[in-house]
């Protein structure tokens, strides 16, 4: 068994996203054979997301059919390097924002990091939302963050999630009034002051709206991607707009939308109900030619868990909590699409110009 013969099988392969086969796509980094022992690393940026995983198994399956056994890893392909000292040991940050307030944005953030970490991967949730930190009550965090011997914030955990919110730094009744500097300078201190360790996400809760203070924090961390929440009616999908341009107008990728509130289905009747319109996120996302990451009902369930600090995408019977599996699910998808495409172009910008543009 040689390279060219474990290369050709990898060329078999396809990227369901992409149309390509994975060697053609620049997505094996390499192959290592030593005697009988092969091992494969890939770039594939997204861990614990369900396509990733699936070209992993299609990988070992193939190379299985002709009696060889691979050992895969993943390396996260570079970083822009001015940003890389910034949180260097988390794969992927990922920032859940929204046009205005109250459609559910904390909801989404909590239950995608939960929903994240129950796949099995090393998640943290940044409750970046200075204006109302609530994100310790819908986890029910019990301690907060202690401080170690070097200055530096050791996060409590829940569900798995490494949490760190403004809440744990601010008293309740304590109004603050939150300035630019001051922003930039708590935001950096709990990027890099706290002990995240090594994450394959980070989930940042963002503020609601689109000003300065959210702008700030976009150039202070490496985002990977942004999930923009609405609900589906359009005062609302009007707000998301002004995301959209803010993400724009910073080079910051859209993972997709995601529809909260969407259709309440009666326990008594059964019947359903669109008390803020339908499909309004879907439409919205075609229109934008972005993802559309999924629709979660407006359910009492998921308020409760909200209040009771009990995230529903953990509750297996719940019928919202398949929406919010679901929706963990996307964004993960999309996270490694992010990834993998940024490969593939990269490998394309260099490789030679094809034939016929070769003046003879
Ligand atoms: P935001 O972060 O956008 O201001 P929150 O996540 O704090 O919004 O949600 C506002 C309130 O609405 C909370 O009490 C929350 O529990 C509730 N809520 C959010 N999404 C839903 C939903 N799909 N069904 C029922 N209640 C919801």
């Amino acid at each position: 068994m040689d390279e060219t013969t474990v290369r050709d099988l990898l060329k078999e392969i396809e990227d369901p996203d992409l149309d390509d086969d994975l060697v053609s796509l620049g997505l094996v980094n390499d192959i290592d054979i030593d005697g009988e022992k092969v091992t494969i690393d890939l770039a594939l940026g997204a861990p614990y997301s369900p396509t990733e995983t699936a070209i992993a198994s299609e990988i070992r399956e193939t190379l299985a059919a002709e009696g060889i056994e691979a050992d895969l890893s993943a390396t996260v392909p570079g970083r822009d390097d001015s940003v890389d000292s910034v949180l260097p040991n988390v794969k992927n940050v990922i920032a859940v924002a929204s046009g205005k307030g109250g459609v559910g944005k904390s909801t989404v953030a909590v239950n995608l990091a939960a929903g994240l970490a129950d796949r099995g991967a090393r998640v943290g949730l940044f409750d970046a939302d200075v204006y109302g930190p609530n994100v310790p009550r819908m986890v029910d965090a019990d301690s907060p963050p202690m401080a170690a011997d070097d200055g530096t914030l050791v996060p409590p955990e829940k569900y798995g999630t490494k949490l760190m919110s403004m809440a744990f730094l601010v008293d309740d009744d304590d109004p603050v009034i939150w300035r630019g500097p001051m922003i930039d300078k708590i935001i950096t201190q709990l990027t890099e002051d706290v002990e995240w360790g090594h994450l394959d996400y980070l989930v940042i809760d963002l503020p609601p709206g689109t000003g300065d203070t959210q702008l700030t924090m976009l150039q202070t961390m490496p985002v990977t991607g942004a999930v923009i929440v609405t609900t589906p009616q359009h005062v609302a999908l009007d707000d998301a707009r002004k995301g959209l341009q803010m993400f724009a107008r910073h080079d910051t990728v859209v993972l997709g939308i995601a529809e909260n509130m969407a259709t309440f289905v009666c326990d008594e009747c059964g019947k359903r109900h669109d008390i803020f319109d339908a499909g309004g996120g879907e439409e919205f996302a075609d229109t934008h030619d972005m993802p559309f990451l999924g629709s979660i009902p407006i359910d009492p369930a998921i308020r409760e868990g909200g209040d009771e600090g009990r995230p529903l995408v953990l509750e297996d019977d719940a019928d919202s909590g398949t929406a919010f599996r679901e929706l963990a699910a996307n964004v993960a998808d999309n996270t490694g699409i992010v990834h993998r495409r940024n490969v593939a172009n990269s490998v394309s910008a260099r490789s030679p110009p094809a034939e016929h543009d070769i003046e003879k």
